[in-house]
């Protein structure tokens, strides 16, 4: 039986629409949730992701505003506008778009960041307070997953997880919520032998690669629920993930579709951070 389809471009839009209605509420009490993003260069991928993010948060009614700097500015600039947002009180959440140009140390920067403005949950604060369990803004697409399969009722405790890919901003974060969520989680990274043999015993698979096909039906237990984070252009432009999806919606119980998966959830929790960060770490 092909599999059910989480579709994330669906959950996001309802979710979005809750959100709306909690904003509206802290406007009542005359809180009104900000996003500063800063953009450094001229990058044409950061800037189509910087404009999806500020016209989800204009349909959401959270402000935003977007810092341009130039592609050869230095770091000490960089980390001089990050602390004026820290002490800016209308600003709750700041986001640096990455990747950065090379004068600039990426850990640098995410370290100025204030944890308590730092909505993409990739401050060594909130890192630490997500692995103990602590309240924390999380890492913003692994947090969508979890939301996504939290939607369908999947169970997590007991489970098999298996991720494929290790990266600091969704591989390793998604197995410590999912650890978090009680589940046995195994990584797998370009070093793993036999990742079929690994991947086949997953209840749970998170594909985290950044290569197309990278999972196939070989690599997928019968029933599995499958999670492509992969976002890979194609020649003609298209979008594809990195499960072959038509291969794996044989196998899986649930899977979710690349584009109109993970991706649109992603953006969803930023706004979801922000709010949270208008309202204060420890009191949303
Ligand atoms: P990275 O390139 O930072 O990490 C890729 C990971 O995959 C690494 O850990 C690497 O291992 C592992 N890997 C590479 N080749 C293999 C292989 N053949 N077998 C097993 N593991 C392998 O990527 P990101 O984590 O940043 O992103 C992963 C994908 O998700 C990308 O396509 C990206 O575009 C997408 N993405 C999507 C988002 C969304 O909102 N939907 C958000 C962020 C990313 P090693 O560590 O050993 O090098």
């Amino acid at each position: 039986m092909a599999a059910e389809i989480i579709s994330g471009r669906d959950l996001a839009q309802e979710l979005r629409q809750q959100m709306k209605q909690k904003v509206t509420e802290l406007n009542n009490q005359g809180v009104f949730p900000k996003l500063s993003v800063i953009l450094v260069g001229d990058n044409p991928a950061s800037k189509s992701y910087v404009n999806g993010k500020k016209k989800a948060c204009k349909e959401t009614g959270i402000l935003s505003d977007v810092i341009e700097m130039n592609h050869d500015t230095t770091e000490a600039n960089l980390l001089q506008q990050i602390e004026k947002l820290n002490e800016d009180p209308t600003v709750h959440g700041i986001l640096v778009q990455l990747p950065l140009p090379e004068q600039i140390r990426e850990q640098k920067v995410i370290d100025t960041i204030s944890y308590t403005k730092d909505v993409d949950g990739f401050h060594p604060i909130n890192i630490g307070r997500m692995m103990t369990g602590e309240d924390a803004f999380l890492p913003c697409t692994p947090y969508g997953i979890i939301t996504m399969l939290k939607s369908k009722d999947i169970s997590i405790a007991g489970k098999h997880a298996v991720v494929v890919g290790r990266s600091n901003i969704v591989g390793k974060p998604v197995g410590q919520l999912l650890l978090n969520e009680n589940a046995t989680v195994t990584y797998c990274h370009s070093k793993t032998k036999n990742l079929a043999q690994i991947t086949k015993q997953a209840d749970i698979l998170i594909a985290a690669v950044g290569k197309v096909n990278a999972i196939r039906a070989e690599h997928i237990k019968d029933g599995a629920v499958v999670v492509d984070v992969g976002i890979n252009r194609l020649e003609d432009g298209s979008l594809t993930g990195d499960v072959d999806f038509n291969e794996a919606k044989e196998k899986a119980s649930f899977i979710t579709p690349v584009p109109r998966g993970v991706g649109p959830m992603t953006i969803t929790m930023l706004l979801e951070n922000t709010i949270k960060a208008a309202k204060g770490l420890e009191n949303s």
